[in-house]
């Protein structure tokens, strides 16, 4: 058949088989009138292609606002200020990563084609105890940058072992998060948990490497450092005849995290025991050493722990987490935009009551997260089973009535009285 995409020739040839009809709404061509023929048997008819184009206009209106993004990159001090919102303390890692982002984003949004310089991409490190804010740093980071996000686990990566298969996944996670816009998702950022048990089976935990999802490091490095990766749309093993999606992994933040136990002890030696022991304050005497350490961590310790070297050097910026103190712990219950006492004193608001936390029991809940030794990450389980038998009542109790959680209710549960019912006109 000649040219069959013009829609002259189109229309007769179309007209001259007697059953053409639009491939999408399976109408013949008498009802809806002059149908676009496209190569193989294929048509289109008037009123699809002007919902096509609809979709197409809703979808471009959709993702507007994302292709702004880097009008305007935020200053080091803006990151931080936004960071703080969310985050307690880390002020050093906090530092680090705004001006590791700034740098990455001005790189992405001025070019360096017109330089003679070329700024290379600084993947980075996170080191720091489970519940210290590694995660919710990295999540904080992309939500202020308004960039799509996406979280990985190292050791599943490995444990597949399948050559390519996992980590192209990372790439899918982070394409959904950007709804399939390949553009913004090849500026998104990713955090990948636990790196330093890479190249380690799970059940093996000793520094040794080990040689097993060689392939899988192999597909990991040339990721971080930029490559074209072929991530299939739906995800799981690859096979041939799959299509993929390209994506270029070179513009892409990696941000790595890992609690890298006993690496303290490699920063103390390396470091002479003569300059630590002069106790700070922060705590206890373990607790503020650790807390002293750990923000000097360097590439090299990280090597001497037994990441492989290759890792190590693409990711060269290297910073470090203190474990959240009680005092710290206290502030994650409390300050954040979303801190957890005010998600509960919200759903009280939404009954018409009032929530109320004493000093004593907040710290009464802290030091419990201190025993678990899961930093931040305990204090929501704890926090929910004090609440549980409260939130259980709360619904039958007139509104305006209030609570006022102290010591004892924490370690002793509720009793009826405690809920102070309204005074005046509801009663
Ligand atoms: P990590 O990745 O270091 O193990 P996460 O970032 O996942 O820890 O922290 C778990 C939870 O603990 C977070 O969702 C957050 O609510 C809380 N959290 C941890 N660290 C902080 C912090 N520095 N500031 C505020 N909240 C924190």
């Amino acid at each position: 058949m000649p040219a069959g995409n013009d829609i002259g020739s189109s229309r007769s040839s179309a007209s001259s088989k007697k059953n053409a009809h639009c491939s999408f709404c399976r109408k013949n061509y008498r009802d809806v009138g002059p149908l676009v023929e496209g190569p193989g048997d294929v048509y289109i008819c008037g009123d699809c292609i002007e919902l096509c184009q609809s979709i197409l206009e809703q979808e471009q209106r959709r993702r507007g606002p994302s292709k702004q993004l880097f009008n305007k990159i935020m200053s080091p001090r803006e990151i931080v200020a936004k960071m703080d919102e969310y985050v307690i303390g880390q002020e050093s890692a906090k530092k680090v990563l705004s001006v590791a982002v700034h740098n990455h984003y001005k790189r992405l949004s001025l070019g360096w084609e017109g330089s003679e310089v070329e700024v290379e991409k600084s993947n980075i490190m996170l080191v720091g105890p489970t519940g210290s804010g590694k995660t919710l740093l990295a999540r904080t980071l992309a939500r202020t940058l308004n960039v799509p996000f996406a979280i990985g686990d190292a050791t599943t990566l490995t444990e597949a072992g399948y050559v390519g298969e996992d980590v192209e996944n990372l790439l899918l996670k982070l394409l959904h998060a950007a709804d399939f816009d390949v553009e913004a998702a090849q500026r998104g950022v990713i955090y990948i948990d636990e790196i330093d048990k890479i190249g380690k089976t799970s059940n093996n935990v000793s520094i040794t490497r080990d040689v097993s999802g060689e392939g899988v490091q192999q597909a990991l490095l040339k990721m971080l450092e930029g490559t074209i990766a072929n991530v299939p749309p739906q995800g799981g093993r690859k096979h041939p005849e799959q299509q993929y999606i390209p994506i270029d992994t070179s513009e892409i933040l990696f941000i790595c995290g890992g609690t890298f136990v006993g690496i303290e002890d490699i920063v103390r030696k390396r470091l002479g025991e003569r300059t630590i022991g002069f106790g700070s304050g922060l705590g206890s005497q373990e607790d503020a050493t650790t807390a002293e350490i750990l923000p000097q961590v360097t590439s090299d310790d990280i090597l001497e722990f037994g990441l492989i070297p290759e890792l190590v050097g693409r990711l060269p910026i290297t910073t470090a987490l203190a474990p959240l103190g009680e005092d710290g712990l206290i502030k994650v219950l409390t300050e954040p935009k979303n801190a957890l006492v005010r998600q509960f004193q919200s759903l009280f608001e939404m009954e018409g009551s009032e929530l109320e936390f004493t000093e004593k029991a907040l710290e009464k809940i802290a030091g419990r997260a201190m025993e678990k030794e899961t930093g931040a990450r305990g204090l929501r389980s704890i926090l929910e089973q004090v609440m549980l038998d409260i939130m259980y009542d709360l619904p039958d109790k007139p509104k305006g009535s209030k609570i006022v959680i102290d010591e004892k209710i924490v370690d002793e549960g509720i009793n009826p009285q405690s809920f102070k019912m309204p005074t005046s006109k509801s009663a």
